[in-house]
């Protein structure tokens, strides 16, 4: 099991950086990259450490192939990468940093899905992205105070990858019934553990307050640690997140990732004989997208994405099997509400 050494998850976390860095014995040089958005961030903590560490403060355009090499080049003389920001600058630095066979720090500026602190990349790669292998955060600095200030948006989407564990967990449980595939009673109830923490707090989970980050993070990592105790993303990953990689595949402007798993999870509830309705409302509490409207997709993208959801890692077995009809799809997606 590859676990993060060190999660801290404070207000003004990022002025501890330094310690961090001691208390993991890192020397040299460091690399911090962070987004566009985010370098008045990055330039922070450039400052913050620059007693006891010199580093280079780099932006990272977009989370594609070619920039990860870029990132990775420009670290082969350092000693870490930190890496500062939501979604893109996080992936791509996480990625350089194995290409540059050096340790990631990751601070999430955002907590928008769980690769703030999970193995995972999601990358670029022909236009589409894909979710590649990387590796465990040595470190995760969580400043409550930055994170609360990110758009609403982010954090609901956060919430929503979370809520994904639902269908994930019963999705690898089939999977062990009817493949005989190896399974993990911690990691499937810890996974649980998480979603469960999110719907009985749905209601409170409210814009700039960081008490509903401390609880948004603090299950992300979770849901992370669950990864690394399965070996695999299984306890966090199953058809709703096939569901979300199609309709990446097949909207033109798809919606954040953590918002199309979180309308994945009522469908495939709904075919696990799960707690749809349940799961809904708590989305609903929360603020998020329930529906195609509110994903901003059309009707027949839905469908499409539902049909072509089983070509997704199709070794993974979840509960789209073979796949559906479009009889199927079309029924699931109007018995849930998803389309009209
Ligand atoms: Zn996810």
């Amino acid at each position: 099991m590859l676990l993060p050494r060190v999660v801290v998850m404070e207000h003004d976390a990022i002025y501890g950086t330094a310690n961090v860095l001691q208390e993991l014995k890192l020397d040299g040089e460091g690399l911090i990259a962070c987004g566009p958005n985010t370098c008045k961030f990055g330039k922070k903590i450039e400052d913050i450490i620059a007693d006891k560490y010199a580093a280079t403060t780099l932006t990272i355009r977009s989370a594609t192939i070619e920039e990860v090499e870029h990132v990775a080049n420009q670290a082969t003389d350092k000693s870490f990468i930190i890496g500062v920001g939501g979604g893109k600058s996080i992936d791509t630095a996480k990625l350089a940093s194995v290409k540059a066979k050096i340790p990631f720090i990751s601070v999430p500026t955002a907590a928008s899905h769980d690769g703030i602190a999970s193995s995972r990349s999601s990358i670029h790669c022909k236009d589409k992205p894909h979710s590649i292998e990387a590796q465990t955060p040595l470190a995760v600095i969580a400043d409550t105070k930055i994170i609360a200030q990110a758009p609403q948006r982010l954090l609901i989407a956060g919430c929503g990858d979370i809520i994904s564990n639902y269908t994930a967990v019963k999705d690898w449980d089939l999977a062990r019934k009817l493949k005989g595939e190896e399974f993990s009673e911690y990691a499937a109830t810890l996974s649980q553990m998480t979603t469960q923490i999110i719907f009985n707090y749905s209601a409170q989970i409210k814009p700039n307050l960081e008490d509903s980050v401390r609880l948004v993070v603090k299950a992300l990592v979770s849901s992370s640690v669950a990864m690394s105790i399965a070996g695999s993303s299984r306890p966090a990953s199953g058809s709703e997140h096939k569901f979300s990689h199609a309709l990446d595949q097949i909207a033109p402007k798809p919606a954040l990732h953590g918002e199309q798993c979180a309308v994945g999870t009522i469908m495939m509830a709904y075919l696990h004989g799960g707690d749809w309705q349940g799961i809904r409302q708590s989305l609903e509490n929360i603020g998020a997208p329930v529906d195609a409207k509110d994903l901003g997709v059309d009707d027949e993208q839905i469908i499409e994405a539902l049909l072509y959801a089983k070509n997704i890692r199709p070794e993974r077995y979840t509960i789209l099997g073979e796949g559906l009809t479009r009889k199927a799809a079309e029924d699931l997606a109007k018995a849930t509400m998803v389309i009209e």
